[in-house]
């Protein structure tokens, strides 16, 4: 496999083709932006947390029968994925009410949100991603109202395995964004998740795990990624072997950034999606 050509550059991952027809390789880049790009860093190692974060994430719901993108990993910052034609919706997912959802309608953050709230997004950065409904997404004909009945169930799935896997590391799923594509007429899971693209909070401390760590300067963003990369990844039954070989069930403590967001600072106001 040899990669080709870059096909797509964002704010934080290169896409290139390769010599195999319907493969193309997704580079994760250490950028960090938040802010509509009004915030810009370049931290080391941050391609290759949100890379591993994403690959767990795309095996661990593969297994649990949702079709992605994933093939595997080429090295620790570079995927092998499925080509997709992308479908230009973020679609969000909302199990507490935080960020932008605070900012625009009158939840108080922290609310838990029971059923889930789906909220959909047109991916367009000159538009800064206006808030679609079904007529609009079904009229712009971005999918069809069958599609679209599709991603919404494939999103309320993710998040049922999403929101157990992190509950098993102690860590609340407060909301994540995904994107699909389609290849032929099968719909996939594409894109990335990762600390960029989920909320996460830890249960006991209530400290941010996610993004918001360098949105809001919550602390240590890399150290905070690296922590949260080893939490997500270490399962079960690897924490009880290494608590066997240890003699000890207890795990390290955090180091990184301080429990600082126990009592949720409220955010900041800003006209209209500011990420
Ligand atoms: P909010 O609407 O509160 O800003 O974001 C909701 C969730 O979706 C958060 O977990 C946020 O990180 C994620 N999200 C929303 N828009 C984007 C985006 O454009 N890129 C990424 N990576 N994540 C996003």
């Amino acid at each position: 496999m040899k990669q080709k050509d870059l096909l797509y550059t964002g704010k934080a991952k290169s896409v290139f083709r390769t010599d195999v027809k319907g493969r193309l390789i997704v580079e994760f880049r250490d950028d960090i932006t938040a802010f509509d790009g009004g915030k810009k860093d370049n931290l080391k190692n941050k391609g290759s947390y949100n890379a591993e974060a994403s690959a767990f994430i795309f095996q661990f719901l593969a297994k649990n029968g949702v079709k992605t993108h994933f093939i595997q990993m080429l090295d620790p910052r570079r995927m092998l994925v499925r080509e997709l034609s992308m479908i230009p919706l973020e679609v969000i997912v909302r199990n507490v009410a935080a960020g932008s959802i605070v900012r625009n309608y009158p939840f108080k953050e922290g609310t838990k949100l029971n059923p889930p709230v789906i909220v959909i997004d047109y991916k367009d950065d000159s538009r800064h991603d206006p808030m679609l409904n079904d007529d609009l997404i079904v009229a712009l004909k971005l999918a069809t109202p069958k599609e679209l009945a599709a991603i919404k169930k494939a999103a309320l799935k993710i998040n049922a395995l999403l929101v157990k896997l992190m509950a098993a590391q102690g860590i609340t799923l407060v909301d994540f964004k995904i994107e699909f594509g389609r290849a032929g007429k099968t719909i996939y899971l594409g894109d990335e998740i990762s600390m960029d693209s989920m909320r996460l909070w830890d249960k006991k401390t209530g400290e941010s795990l996610d993004k918001d760590v360098y949105r809001f300067d919550k602390g240590d963003v890399m150290a905070t990624y690296n922590r949260v990369v080893k939490r997500i990844t270490t399962t079960a039954s690897q924490k009880k072997e290494r608590a066997g070989t240890t003699g000890t069930s207890k795990t390290k403590p955090a180091t990184a950034t301080k429990p600082k967001a126990a009592v949720r600072k409220p955010v900041k106001k800003s006209p209209g999606k500011k990420r």
